[in-house]
């Protein structure tokens, strides 16, 4: 029979690596491309070797073309950590809107169905506790965030509009903060700064009084939800993330406990326009999916930290 094959955009990155590699273990054939704006080659080296895996450094900005059949586009390129997005506003804009159009133009033209990997800024600062998917959210545009928040919700639209216009078959997950192995030591989210800074010793950089909450979910648990989506009739937004909720400041000291670390904790300004709290509401996914996560918080903690010790 002939392998199914995947197209994903942003595959050399954390969460796009394990996707590749996820694909291939479900028997497709997966093309990787990426820029390696914010992802690495290392993230897919050991994925090199195996049949049916082939990798692209390529702009997805510009017009995508992959010979032969397409039978799911993943579009997951767009730096992610607020670092990397205020470091980089056009290029994240641009993949978000520009990037969109091509990999739903790839989707389209292969007749293959298209999946975006969305994310819970969609909902800015929240007024409403926990999000449904039934909440427009509370993003300042012009604000530094509004770059990612503003280009993903353009890419929300934009998938909508293909399906409803165009009638290519589509998905949205809408991505809560997700850790796990292969994240950059320093790209500035709090799982990998806290983690690397405990390891090292050096004091914890709670930025605010840390009473600011977010829901952790570890990867593993993230990438089968997205494929329970990807495999679903849904064609609407859905949540993937795990509900545990936590202040910035009980998750710095988890994360101290669990390295066995006295470094102290330094609190810093809070970023501008950081959400005060976040949490989603995943009762779409349980009703319609069978998911929910598996991995408690101090299990995927404790993966993550192995996986950084090894490398520090
Ligand atoms: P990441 O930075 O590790 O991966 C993003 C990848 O996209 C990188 O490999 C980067 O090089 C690539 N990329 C960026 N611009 C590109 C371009 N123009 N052309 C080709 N490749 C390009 O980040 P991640 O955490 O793996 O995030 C992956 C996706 O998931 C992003 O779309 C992000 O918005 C979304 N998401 C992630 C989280 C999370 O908690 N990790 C939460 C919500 C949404
Ligand atoms: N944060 C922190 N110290 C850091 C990095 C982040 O206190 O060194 C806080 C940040 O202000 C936010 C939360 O941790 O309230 C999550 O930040 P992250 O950048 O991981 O993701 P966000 O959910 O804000 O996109």
């Amino acid at each position: 029979m002939e392998r199914a094959r995947a197209v994903v955009t942003g595959g050399a990155g954390f969460l796009g690596s394990h996707l590749c590699e996820r694909l291939l273990g479900e028997g497709m054939e997966v093309v990787c491309i990426d820029n390696l704006l914010t992802g690495n080659v290392s993230n897919i080296e050991h994925l090199f070797g195996v049949d049916g895996f082939t990798f692209e450094k390529y702009d997805v900005t510009n017009y995508i073309h992959v010979p032969g059949k397409v039978g799911f586009v993943l579009h997951f390129a767009s730096p992610a950590s607020p670092i990397d997005y205020l470091e980089l506003p056009i290029q994240t804009l641009k993949v978000g809107s520009l990037g969109t159009h091509k990999a739903l133009g790839l989707a389209k033209a292969k007749g293959a169905r298209f999946l975006l990997a969305s994310t819970s800024e969609v909902y800015g600062d929240p007024l409403v506790h926990p999000q449904p998917e039934s909440y427009w959210g509370n993003v300042n545009p012009v604000g530094p965030r509004g770059v990612y928040d503003e280009a993903k919700r353009f890419a929300e639209a934009m998938t909508m509009a293909y399906q409803r216009f165009h009638g290519v078959s589509t998905r949205i997950v809408r991505i809560f903060n997700t850790f796990g192995p292969r994240m950059r030591a320093h790209d500035g989210r709090v799982v990998p700064a806290f983690v690397s800074q405990s390891l090292a010793g050096e004091p914890l950089t709670v930025f605010g009084d840390g009473s600011q909450t977010r829901s952790f979910c570890y990867v593993d648990d993230e990438i089968e939800g997205i494929i329970r989506v990807l495999f679903s009739e849904i064609d609407e937004p859905v949540n993937i993330g795990n509900p545990a909720e936590m202040t910035v400041l009980q998750f710095a000291e988890t994360i101290q406990r669990l390295v066995g670390s006295q470094a102290p904790i330094e609190f810093k300004p809070l970023p501008v326009d950081d959400p005060k709290v976040r949490q989603p509401d995943i009762s779409q996914a349980r009703a319609y999916l069978g998911w929910e996560p598996k991995v408690s918080l101090e299990e995927g903690l404790r993966r993550t930290i192995d996986y950084f010790r090894a490398r520090l």
